[in-house]
């Protein structure tokens, strides 16, 4: 397994976290099973938003002693009042399910306490007005949460979330499909219409999203990986091409900020095929025959896609110019860290011997000799 630290909270997160979604109402074997089967190939991030006692306990039960091994992202205002996934943002409601969840999972704390589903303004001017983003911090003050997260689909919304200044960790729903989506538009409402979207360009408000993401040193795990699973299927995608699940893996896992992508699944075998990713070929993962065509605005700049490899001098073309992308948000105040990773490369900008070959290759005509002697510039 491969972890990724989550900002500076101190944790770090398996590249390949599980979704417990699908475990809701299945027998206790199955969520065993599951369980087992992640911790097994040392998967460590789990996803626990639903509201439900049963699988809850189930979920706790199958933890066992190993409850210590893993960080669950636990969230704070999802409850079953008037339908089986429902939320509020009620202050004494989201205590008492938030406590509940504690009490079902027969632990005292909740590794990422998340606010849920921020996808309206509403949404969240009730938790800020309701206290419910207070009550999230004095549980984090308390040590009964060790770090504050948020759940969003919406850029615009979840950076109004993130720029309060008080979350660790935002998990987003990321896959090519929905990047291409303008941030107006509900990716859930437009989730069944996949196939009716006009698909132009990865849109900027999102991109700008993970990179202030990545600047701030907050942590992206990412929900809806493979687009509900039509990104798999050539008749339901968008792209008409059938995307691996190594490839949608790949394009979340090179996003700028994440740390995991929560894969959900219901056996042993769905959590080793996810962790097969880690044993794939960096041609099994490459991704840009499917972007390739939807540069649009975009055009010029990197995707981190990795197309552009092998590189003579063992460059990793794609994380210096991710390094470099945050670096350009503000150019007199690039994140000391961000120079750190930059000068820990075995190869960096200053190795570069312009041979040209990633731009030959390179399908958004990203230019990279005057990529990496400004990465020089900025980060030494
Ligand atoms: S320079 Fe081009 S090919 Fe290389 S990672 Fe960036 S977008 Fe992909
Ligand atoms: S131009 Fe520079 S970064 Fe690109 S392949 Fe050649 S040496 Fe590597």
């Amino acid at each position: 397994m491969e972890y990724r630290k989550i900002g500076n909270t101190g944790m770090s997160a398996s590249v390949i976290g599980l979704g417990t979604e699908h475990l809701d109402g299945k027998p206790y074997n199955v969520v065993e099973e599951t369980i087992q089967a992640a911790l097994e190939q040392e998967i460590n991030m789990i996803d626990l938003f639903m509201p439900g006692e049963e699988v809850r306990r189930n979920i706790g039960k199958a933890l066992g002693d190993r409850r210590k091994d893993v960080i669950i992202q636990g969230h704070i205002g999802s409850v079953d009042l008037n339908e089986k996934y429902d939320m509020s943002r009620d202050l004494d409601v989201c205590k008492r399910y938030f406590e509940g969840l504690m009490e079902n999972l027969g632990t005292d704390y909740i590794d990422v306490g998340m606010l849920f589903f921020m996808d309206s303004d509403e949404a969240f001017e009730q938790i800020r007005d309701n206290g419910i983003i207070d009550y999230a911090l004095d549980l984090k003050e308390k040590g009964v949460i060790r770090a504050i997260g948020t759940s969003s689909h919406n850029p615009r919304v979840a950076r109004r979330v993130l720029e309060t200044g008080v979350v660790d960790l935002m998990m987003f729903s990321i896959n090519p499909a929905f990047d291409m989506t303008p941030p107006e538009k509900d990716v859930l409402d437009t989730f069944e219409e996949l196939e009716k979207q006009e698909y132009i360009s990865i849109d900027p408000v999102r991109n700008a999203l993970y990179q202030y993401c990545e600047q701030q040193h907050i942590a992206i795990t990412v929900m809806k990986t493979f687009g509900g699973g039509r990104l798999l299927s050539a008749e339901h995608s968008p792209f008409k091409k059938a995307m691996t699940p190594a490839q949608c893996i790949h394009y979340a896992l090179t996003r700028p900020g994440v740390v995991s992508t929560m894969i959900g699944c219901q056996s042993a075998a769905q959590v080793k095929e996810a962790v097969a990713y880690l044993q794939t070929t960096a041609e099994a993962r490459d991704y840009m025959d499917i972007l390739r065509g939807y540069q649009g605005e975009l055009t010029g700049s990197c995707v981190y896609c990795n197309h552009c490899q092998p590189c003579p001098v063992d460059i990793d073309i794609a994380l210096v110019n991710k390094y470099l992308d945050i670096a350009r948000l503000d150019t007199e105040k690039i994140p000391p860290s961000i120079k750190q990773h930059y000068r820990a490369l075995t190869s960096n900008g200053a190795d570069c011997i312009a041979c040209g070959s990633c731009e030959e290759k390179c399908p958004f005509t990203v230019p990279v000799i005057r990529n990496m002697e400004r990465a020089v510039e900025l980060l030494g």
